[in-house]
């Protein structure tokens, strides 16, 4: 059940940085943040995947929208709050760390045009978006863009290229059973139409500093922002180890390894490895095959000097989250997006279980 909303408004304080904000009647804690232009980590927006994680060391929150399903009990129970969804119910001071990367970086809804339409494999298709009036576009390696539809629904695609990797915005869509906007992008989207977009968001940007050696983990079109990540790094010239994981059903699926094995060859602090979860008989033979969370694991069974960045479905996420810190990897130095359906899916779904059957 939904909690019931605060009425008044409340000033919410920052442990670390002091920096202060005020939060309206029934405004989150993370839109309200995002207004007063600070950058604090989210991803999903809907309450899953806990990116946006934050501990309350003075105050209360409530919840009602969604329930703070990436919390567990015990969590709730230490002041810990997910901030894309909690109301504060009295000021508050927080700590979260801030991403400074992306502070200053404006969050603009601009016209794109669909310049290039191309299919990677059977179920993913790649665009290529260009701002309609050529104007220059600020986001950093790792982010996403909403694509805005009618009645104020949104649909969120990382951007697969780094800035500097040309001047369009390329997204790798997969096509999703029963999904409104993905199936009309396989079906009906032409070259030359013109899309409304919100963008740069995310925080899943590369963190600078530090010679860690560096695990990319992707599942499926998860390899879009992982993409853009491995580029930039690559044209710093980093000197960090990086080892690509990319999860998918079958080789198929693999829509750029020559790209990968590409990076492979020619960067030597550079590993890929491709792991299939349904790989058949012949596949076997010469791929590595289950979750691909388990085969880092499987390499690396302590990952506490590791910095892990994975972006993907929600399942993998979860798995690689709960395996990662448990293989002792800080979870400050675990970034994610998980690709959840859009926050008017995950409403309806929420709402959908709490009703339950008939
Ligand atoms: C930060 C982020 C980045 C992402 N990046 C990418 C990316 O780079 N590439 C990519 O392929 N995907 C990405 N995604 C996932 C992508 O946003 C979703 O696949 C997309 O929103 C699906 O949109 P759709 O309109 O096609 O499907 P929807 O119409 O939203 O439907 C999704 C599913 O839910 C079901 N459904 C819809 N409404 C209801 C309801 N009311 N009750 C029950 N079931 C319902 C549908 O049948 C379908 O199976 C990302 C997600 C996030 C959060």
């Amino acid at each position: 059940m939904p909690e019931p909303t605060p009425t008044s408004t409340h000033h919410v304080q920052l442990a670390g940085s002091g920096k202060s904000f005020e939060v309206a009647a029934g405004e989150t804690i993370l839109a309200a943040a995002r207004r007063a232009g600070l950058a604090l980590p989210y991803s999903c927006l809907s309450g899953s995947c806990g990116s946006c994680k934050g501990q309350i060391i003075d105050g209360s929150v409530a919840y009602p929208y969604n329930p703070p399903e990436a919390l567990k009990e015990a969590e709730r129970a230490a002041g810990q709050a997910l901030l894309c969804q909690a109301v504060p119910a009295s000021d508050l001071t927080l700590a979260i760390r801030e991403v400074e990367a992306i502070a200053g970086i404006p969050i603009r809804q601009l016209m794109v045009k669909v310049a290039a339409k191309h299919r990677l494999c059977d179920d993913v298709m790649e665009l290529k978006l260009l701002p309609a009036r050529r104007e220059a576009f600020k986001y950093l390696p790792g982010q996403y863009l909403d694509i805005l539809l009618p009645e104020g629904k949104r649909r969120a695609f990382s951007i697969a290229n780094a800035p500097s990797h040309g001047d369009t915005l390329d997204l790798h869509i997969r096509r999703v059973a029963g999904g409104g906007f993905t199936q009309y992008v396989f079906d009906e989207l032409r070259l030359g139409q013109v899309l409304r977009i919100e963008a740069p968001l995310g925080t899943f940007v590369p963190r600078e500093g530090g010679d860690r050696p560096i695990v990319l983990m992707a599942g499926g079109t998860g390899f879009a922002p992982i993409k853009a990540i491995v580029e930039h790094l690559l044209d710093c010239h980093t000197q960090r180890a990086l080892h690509i994981y990319w999860g998918a059903r079958h080789v198929s699926d693999l829509y750029l390894e020559d790209l990968c094995r590409s990076w492979q060859a020619t960067h030597s602090n550079l590993r890929y490895t491709p792991v299939l979860s349904e790989a058949t008989a012949l596949e076997r033979n010469q791929y590595r095959c289950g979750p691909v969370h388990e085969a880092v694991l499987s390499d690396v069974p302590d990952l506490s000097r590791f910095d892990v960045y994975m972006s993907g479905p929600p399942p993998m996420i979860e798995a690689g989250r709960r395996a990662f810190v448990a293989a002792k990897l800080p979870e400050d130095r675990l970034y994610y997006d998980s690709f959840d359906y859009a926050p008017d899916v995950l409403a309806a779904l929420i709402r959908a279980r709490a009703v339950g059957p008939g």
